[in-house]
């Protein structure tokens, strides 16, 4: 008894003294000369233990060097249409009386300026929002699909070759499902020229929804690809071809999608343009 109480003892007080070591070290964490924790060699359990908070540290740092870009991202582009806006305002209040000529055309430019500075504000409201699970609903993806062709065909009369099995239903948040749909339709007709013809297939192959939205338009380089679903970026054919947008669509489309457990990739679109296929589980 005496010897296993000795053992016992120093056993205890090896794992106290590291226990307070640790918690003393969690504790200076916070002064800026550290961000890990030193990792014990014995007790295993304490090393393992230091191993899991350094890995969760880690995690959190990333997490929140993610935010702080985001957080510039945003601003710059928030930033360069108030500065546009506000340059008009000026001509217009320098030269409005001795030359009226600049007035409509410098309006003209605040509307649509100001229009992106809305967009923009409602697409990082939505990358942002949490989930109203009490909005689910059983959903008919091929009306939604067909509403959506019909809108997107009306507004900007484009042609449209659909392939879209009927009664293709999943439940889920009808907005977030539109807001797929819409932002890949819109991106097609974007990035191609009018004469051209936008494919939207949808059907359900072995366990998924398959949904795919084709174009014929400028493509998207391999160098991009794996990119483009980032927030902000856009290719710099996009930008330098001037098309509208702030790199934000895509990166809704694949939260959204990822929320229904699906994914989304884009392939190359024979002879030309580009492929999005979008797999939701049933
Ligand atoms: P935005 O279109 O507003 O720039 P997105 O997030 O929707 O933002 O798209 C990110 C980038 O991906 C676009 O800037 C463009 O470079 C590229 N892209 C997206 N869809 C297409 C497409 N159908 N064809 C060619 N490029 C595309």
């Amino acid at each position: 008894v005496l010897i296993g109480s000795l053992l016992i003892y120093r056993s205890v007080k090896n794992w106290s003294s590291e226990l307070n070591q640790m918690s003393e070290e969690i504790r200076t964490l916070d002064d800026g000369n550290r961000n890990q924790l030193s990792i014990p060699e014995q007790p295993i359990e304490m090393k393992e233990v230091a191993m899991a908070f350094n890995e969760l540290l880690h995690n959190k740092e990333a997490s929140i060097e993610r935010e702080k870009q985001f957080i510039t991202d945003a601003s710059h582009d928030l930033k360069t249409p108030i500065a546009a806006i506000r340059g008009h305002v000026q001509l217009i209040q320098r030269r409005g009386e001795s030359h009226p000529e600049i007035i409509p055309k410098s309006l003209s430019f605040i509307d649509s300026e100001s229009q992106r500075l809305e967009k923009l504000s409602r697409q990082l409201l939505e990358l942002n929002k949490g989930r109203d699970e009490l909005k689910l609903e059983e959903i008919s993806l091929s009306q939604l699909v067909r509403e959506e062709v019909e809108k997107s065909h009306s507004i900007h009369l484009r042609e449209f070759d659909t392939k879209i099995e009927n009664d293709v239903t999943l439940v889920g948040i009808r907005s977030e499902l539109q807001q797929v749909v819409q932002n890949l339709i819109e991106n097609a007709i974007k990035y191609s020229k009018a004469e051209t013809k936008t494919t939207v297939i949808l059907e359900t192959r072995d366990n998924n929804i398959y949904l795919e939205i084709a174009d014929e338009g400028i493509g998207i380089s391999d160098t991009d690809k794996p990119h483009i679903f980032e927030r902000f970026y856009r290719a710099d054919t996009s930008r330098t071809s001037k098309v509208e947008g702030s790199g934000v669509g895509l990166s809704i489309v694949k939260k959204n999608v990822e929320y229904y457990g699906g994914s989304i990739k884009v392939e190359d679109n024979h002879p030309q343009g580009s492929k999005f296929i979008v797999l939701l589980p049933r």
